[in-house]
């Protein structure tokens, strides 16, 4: 099959568009930020054009119908039908970051205190992956991901010190926290610095208005202020529905919360997505990506861990670390993690790493 190919220069003006000036990355990096481009390509390109830049047709873990691994179909990075409105390139970011005053010369903030700030059971609280609790998995987590922050994990602050409005949840019948209550006024609640982000984590669920009923995590880039809960008892349907009596039929066990992969999985992709918010990035509509928005956590859990390369270069931009050395620091966490609590999303984002790396290669 023959088709047209993309100018090259057509790509180029694309990725400058997308990703800003790459000067200050070597070819091989260059390259990856480039993959950017195929997102504002025509959609009538066959689809599996450019295997140069990895990009073609199949699922995120590059299998072909009869199930085996294709160079043609290693994709890294899905693009998405990409809106006019809502987009928020690197360069648009860059303006919002650098022109509200919050950052001087590219100086952001480089602390992240880490805060549960709800006593969890016993049993999850001892839940051990490895020979890490389950909070200082995910601190050190955090710690890879955003890599060259400092992220502090700190257990002495606790929900008495905060007024917050709660509600019972009309279909679930159990409590949930306004979560704006909570961003709004942690920092002066717990007399934190503004200088330094809050990423908090609860134990009860969290709404996000009257009118909506539920949601996993929220932050506010302007509060410098992340919260995100356990999201134990989301209503079946994000919107009210008439058979919302039958949702969430057998929960009874106030603290019951399956210890596995799947709750792994799920806290990661949520702090990391939350926290990239107090950085700047907004949803992203280029790729399939962790900053993809979800409206329900079934949703969030399906979304990739890792950012596009439009929301790595404004990740990079902000932390300043080495791509590669973060991407295999990742791969030995989620090795690490998978080896005890098999999951197939840690598993796809292990094989994910591979194919990355192996790209990333110098020379
Ligand atoms: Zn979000
Ligand atoms: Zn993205």
């Amino acid at each position: 099959m023959s088709f047209k190919t993309v100018s090259k220069s057509s790509d180029k003006k694309n990725a400058r568009y997308l990703v800003g000036k790459l000067k200050n990355f070597d070819p091989s990096l260059q390259a990856y930020f480039m993959l950017s481009a195929c997102c504002l390509r025509p959609r009538q390109l066959p689809p599996d054009h450019s295997p140069e830049l990895g990009l073609g047709t199949g699922d995120k873990i590059g299998k072909t119908d009869s199930g085996k691994t294709s160079d043609k179909n290693n994709v890294l990075f899905m693009p998405r039908c990409v809106p006019v409105v809502g987009r928020q390139t690197y360069p648009m970011w860059k303006g919002v970051v650098s022109g509200l005053g919050l950052i001087r010369k590219w100086k952001f903030p480089k602390t992240l205190m880490f805060l549960p700030i709800e006593m969890l059971p016993e049993s999850v609280k001892e839940f051990k992956i490895g020979d890490k609790q389950l909070l200082q998995w995910l601190c050190d987590f955090l710690k890879i991901f955003f890599s060259e922050m400092n992220v502090n994990f700190a257990t002495n602050y606790n929900l008495s010190q905060v007024k917050f409005k709660t509600r019972y949840h009309s279909v679930t019948g159990k409590k949930q926290i306004l979560v704006s209550d909570l961003y709004s006024s942690l920092h002066s609640s717990f007399n934190i610095p503004r200088s330094n982000y809050i990423l908090a984590l609860t134990w009860t669920d969290l709404y996000p208005t009257e009118e909506l009923n539920f949601v996993l995590g929220e932050a506010s880039y302007s509060c410098r202020c992340a919260v995100f809960g356990f999201g134990r008892y989301e209503p079946k349907s994000y919107v009210s529905t008439p058979d919302g009596d039958n949702a969430n039929k057998g929960i009874t066990d106030e603290n019951k919360l399956a210890l596995d992969g799947q709750l792994l999985w799920k806290l990661i992709r949520v702090a990391s997505h939350e926290t990239c918010h107090l950085l700047g990035l907004n949803h992203c509509l280029f790729f399939e990506c962790s900053m993809n928005e979800s409206k329900s956590v079934k949703e969030a859990l399906h979304q990739p861990l890792f950012l596009c390369p439009v929301c790595l270069r404004k990740l990079h931009k902000s932390l300043g670390f080495d791509i590669r050395q973060r991407y295999a620091q990742l791969r030995d966490f989620l090795q690490n993690t998978n080896n005890h609590y098999q999951n197939d999303s840690l598993q796809a984002s292990i094989l994910w790493l591979d194919r990355c790396l192996e790209k990333l290669q110098i020379g």
